[in-house]
């Protein structure tokens, strides 16, 4: 019971972007609203391996969430897309992310406000259009 009214949100969140419910776009909105921080291709398709969709489909389905706003993607500089779920309760635009310099590992920070000065700062600073990250070591390479 729960199981299928899990699929039947999964399945409404979909249509109402005017997405086809696939099985592996499903399967893939399922995995990113489970892992709630930005998560690579790569990691997706390792994840869903068993089901047995190949990493070609994977991929168009995170770029199909992407496309209707669903899911957002960032590059935290290693040139990786990364896809993070977005909506009401985890607004990937309203926090920064923590990217271990070790390892590689993003994950979300909760929402922080900024002090910029409000002189000298680029306009995209100012109307808070900028990303924020953190960088250092996480707990297992620190
Ligand atoms: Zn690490
Ligand atoms: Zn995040």
């Amino acid at each position: 019971m729960a199981i299928r009214s899990k699929l039947n949100e999964l399945r409404t969140v979909l249509r109402a972007q005017g997405l086809r419910a696939t099985p592996s776009r499903i399967a893939v909105l399922d995995l990113l609203r489970s892992k709630r921080r930005p998560v690579s291709h790569s990691e997706v398709s390792a994840e869903l391996a068993n089901a047995g969709w190949d990493p070609a489909t994977l991929y168009r389905n995170l770029v199909d969430l992407a496309d209707v706003g669903l899911v957002r993607r960032t590059d935290v500089g290693d040139h990786v897309w990364r896809f993070e779920l977005i909506d009401a309760e985890h607004d990937a635009t309203r926090h920064p992310h923590f990217v271990c310099t070790g390892c590689g590992t993003v994950e979300c920070l909760p929402p922080m406000e900024l002090a910029l000065p409000k002189a000298k700062t680029p306009r995209s600073v100012r109307q808070r259009r900028v990303e924020v990250q953190v960088r250092g070591l996480c707990d297992t390479c620190g």
